[in-house]
């Protein structure tokens, strides 16, 4: 981190840097950070458990959900927390914590937290969970942002650019969006070069047309997209503008995927792992490519069938535990990703490793004319909006190139009327006139691998 010089906001100095509140506040969250990421495990959950009884006891008492859970399971929170006591607390599984609702919110978060501010995941299970973000949480989720570019010692002089998921209108092809600097997370602390945008609805000659016209240093893209433009480039016999590193987020990416990339860009590809309702989980090491977990951030298990930890090796459920969100606690909650830890990295590091992570899939929606789109599933809230019943979950399935399967997990069955109006809708956001057909199963059960998908393609 000390390679970097940061901005200064003080007049007439420039050395030694004088950052504004913002700046000092991640300086000193990576001057911890820094030191933290070298402790020995037994310091590492040592101070873990210390921030977990703060957040045990704010949920103890305020929060509802938790109320009635550690009083059914007469959990007390003791005056200091060791592994033992920790797996006596239950597992919250994705449906419960879904239909907690607002039961989930705390009745008295503190007011430094700042104001809550709400959003809905888009998941791994196909079951949407609400949670809240606060001031506090985004300052960690930018913390550990942060981390991710000093670990991997990114230029911030050169130029980022992202395809990803933009609602329709927003960073559309040919030109994408394009913006000055690197966003809100470095461009207040350091200088950087210009980033850019694109949907990832754009078509794969699109998507390549705009990096050779950009010819950026980075890229940040999700693997599913990114497989499908290796394969594009290659087939078109295209070569790819010289990238210094790939960065891939928001979905599992396999050790194939990552093989093809690389060799075909001839570039590194570095994968974080992430969720909606807690952020950063964990960092790939740039010593031995492994996963760190980002401990200081949350408390990451790995279960078996039995809710028992499982060794180095043995593949089982995630588990989490956000150490810093008091609007909506999360404690050991069933995220819906299976993994696997690893053994102690050679880097000196002692934050665990996880050596895989098989978290959400997403195929590619084809379409008849042989192109392949990201598909655009819209957002989850559009179905009960639209037909005003309450949904659980939701899969799409392509079973042909003309034909859809909505399967939805709901309170009731659609009728005529209602399947019509989401009928429209689904081909307005997959962008082509699918028949689609519906099935109203009472769950989506995970495939035979593990994993659920939302966006299923049985076409080979
Ligand atoms: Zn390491």
């Amino acid at each position: 981190m000390l390679k970097y010089s940061p901005l200064s906001y003080m007049q007439g100095i420039s050395f030694p840097a004088i950052a504004d509140g913002h700046g000092a506040m991640q300086l000193a969250l990576q001057y911890q950070l820094d030191a933290s990421q070298w402790w020995s495990a037994d310091q590492l959950l040592a101070k873990q458990f210390e921030q977990l009884r703060l957040l045990l006891l704010h949920a103890n008492a305020t929060v509802p959900y938790y109320q009635r859970l550690f009083a059914e399971n007469e959990v007390q929170v003791p005056d200091r927390i060791d592994a033992k006591f920790f797996q006596t607390i239950p597992v919250s599984g994705r449906l419960a914590i879904q239909q907690a609702g607002q039961a989930l919110d705390s009745t008295a978060l503190p007011s430094a937290h700042g104001a809550k501010e709400y959003d809905t995941t888009s998941g791994s299970t196909g079951r949407p969970i609400r949670f809240a973000r606060t001031s506090v949480t985004r300052t960690f989720w930018f913390a550990f942002a942060l981390r991710d570019h000093f670990w991997h010692e990114r230029h911030f002089a050169g130029k980022l650019s992202a395809i990803r998921w933009y609602p329709r209108g927003v960073a559309e092809p040919p030109l994408g969006a394009p913006e000055a600097h690197w966003g809100v997370i470095v461009a207040p602390l350091f200088a950087t070069g210009p980033a850019c945008s694109l949907n990832v609805a754009a078509t794969l000659s699109e998507q390549l047309k705009w990096l050779r016209d950009e010819q950026p240093d980075y890229l940040v893209s999700f693997p599913s997209n990114l497989i499908a433009l290796v394969r594009y480039a290659s087939k078109m016999g295209v070569t790819l503008p010289a990238l210094l590193e790939i960065r891939s987020i928001g979905e599992s990416l396999s050790n194939t995927q990552r093989q093809q990339i690389e060799s075909a860009w001839k570039t590194r590809v570095v994968d974080i792992y992430t969720c909606e309702e807690a952020g950063y989980l964990a960092l790939q090491c740039p010593v031995s490519g492994d996963y760190h977990v980002q401990s200081e951030n949350v408390i990451l298990e790995i279960v078996d069938e039995q809710g028992a930890p499982c060794q180095p090796g043995k593949i089982g459920q995630v588990l989490i535990t956000s150490l810093h969100n008091f609007a909506t606690p999360l404690i050991r909650y069933e995220l819906g990703d299976m993994a696997e830890f690893g053994d102690p990295c050679a880097c000196g590091r002692g934050l665990p490793v996880i050596r895989r992570i098989h978290g959400r899939k997403r195929s590619r929606l084809q379409l008849p004319s042989g192109e392949s789109l990201f598909p655009y599933l819209g957002e989850h809230e559009d179905i009960p909006q639209l037909t005003g019943v309450k949904m659980h979950q939701f899969q799409c399935v392509q079973h042909s190139v003309e034909e859809i399967e909505l399967k939805l997990v709901l309170e009731r069955p659609l009728n005529a009327d209602e399947q019509a109006k989401v009928r429209a809708l689904m081909q307005r956001n997959l962008g082509h006139p699918f028949r689609v057909r519906f099935s109203f199963p009472d769950n989506i059960a995970r495939g035979p691998s593990g994993k659920y998908e939302e966006f299923l393609s049985l076409i080979s």
